[in-house]
């Protein structure tokens, strides 16, 4: 635990073996000269205007959280340990914080930031002339690179050297001057393999020759990644796409509905999935759950805790497990399995017709041994 004493100095080394000595796996240092390419509402200054520094911190998703959706017998882990339940409002927030505590006993305002995204909350006016306007987040991908972490996979997922994509990430805010730890070369990480593309059943990730990209500088170093189609990926992933969810296809029996053809924006995917899945009907003869969807419900209601709402139907079948499955085989994450590789069967597909016999979802190989 952290000592009680205050006006203690720390240097940048002393803040590193702390945040990992709190359970925080990867800890890297931007300078703030780095985001001079961000947008507005989502520069750190807009946070802390004299802001020196921006500590951004990864903590592992471990492996096992996936491996029920992977067989396709059990939901609720994912959510649970590895998304909104504790790994993003626990496990990682009570080691920044403490970091944070840390910082400011020696006397620099520490700034402990949770990953929201800009989108989740639109600009409200400024509140004071000339300031930014309301509502200000990091891109916290962006910031992880900056801090020399990792890299943007082309999937938009984040990569590391230790567990490939199977990370969350968050930062600390401060006016302490850090020395800022090397970038990653563009490139270093993610070799654009595009088992990510193959994976996704959401067809959310475009492949390379479909040339749509995004990138970023910074300081000398471009990263570029594929321009992933949000409203589909919102859709595969937070349970509106029958083809990865067994339960719309026991609720909705002659439902069918193909995620690959829609074209709605991120939003418009929410306002479908979230009713969807948290939402409530009276009980009748032919559903009596009183739920829209009942597995849905069951995952949020496990799996939220601490209050968190966000849940996880398709768990990453493309952008992450495809990912690390395939980074894990090349030897190219530090971590490393005894039992070998995580896809050890053909994996489970369900026909988008909801109602379909389960015969008709084929074992599909779309991760190969190579
Ligand atoms: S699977 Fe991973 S390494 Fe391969 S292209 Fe996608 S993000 Fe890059």
């Amino acid at each position: 635990m952290r000592p009680p004493t205050a006006r203690t100095a720390v240097t940048k080394q002393d803040i590193v073996e702390f945040a990992k000595a709190q359970g925080l796996d990867l800890v890297g240092v931007a300078n703030i000269e780095r985001f001079a390419g961000a947008p507005p509402r989502m520069h750190p200054a807009d946070i802390l205007p004299e802001a020196r520094s921006v500590i951004v911190v990864a903590r592992r998703i471990i492996r096992g959280n996936w491996r029920g959706i992977e067989e396709g017998t059990h939901w609720p882990n994912y959510t649970y340990f590895g998304y909104h339940g504790l790994l993003n409002s626990f496990f990682i927030p009570v080691g920044v914080y403490e970091t944070a505590c840390l910082i400011e006993d020696a006397g620099f305002e520490a700034v402990p930031y949770y990953p929201g995204v800009p989108e989740g909350q639109p600009p409200d006016p400024p509140l004071r002339p000339g300031a930014v306007a309301a509502n200000v987040h990091l891109a916290i991908r962006i910031a992880g690179v900056a801090a020399g972490i990792g890299e943007m996979g082309w999937s938009k997922v984040f990569l590391t050297r230790e567990f490939g994509p199977r990370v969350r990430l968050a930062a600390i805010i401060t006016d302490m001057e850090l020395e800022p730890d090397p970038l990653i070369e563009p490139g270093t990480l993610c070799d654009r393999c595009m088992v990510c593309v193959a994976g996704c059943q959401a067809a959310a990730i475009p492949h390379t020759r479909e040339d749509k990209t995004v990138s970023v500088r910074i300081e000398d170093k471009t990263y570029e990644w594929g321009d992933v189609d949000m409203g589909r990926c919102t859709l595969g992933f937070h349970g509106g796409d029958p083809r990865v969810s067994p339960f719309l296809h026991k609720t909705l029996p002659g439902y069918e509905f193909d995620v690959t053809r829609q074209r709605v924006t991120e939003d418009a995917a929410y306002k479908l999935c979230w009713p969807l899945s948290h939402g409530t009907w009276r009980r009748t003869a032919e559903d009596p759950s009183g739920c829209l969807v009942e597995g849905h419900h069951q995952i949020i209601h496990w799996g939220g805790g601490a209050g968190a709402v966000s849940y996880a139907v398709e768990g990453s079948r493309g952008c992450m497990r495809s990912c690390f499955d395939r980074l894990e085989r090349k030897g190219r994450t530090g971590q490393a399995f005894k039992g070998g590789r995580f896809i050890k069967r053909k994996r489970w597909l369900l026909p988008p017709r909801c109602g379909a016999s389960c015969q008709e979802a084929n074992g599909v190989d779309d991760c190969p041994g190579e």
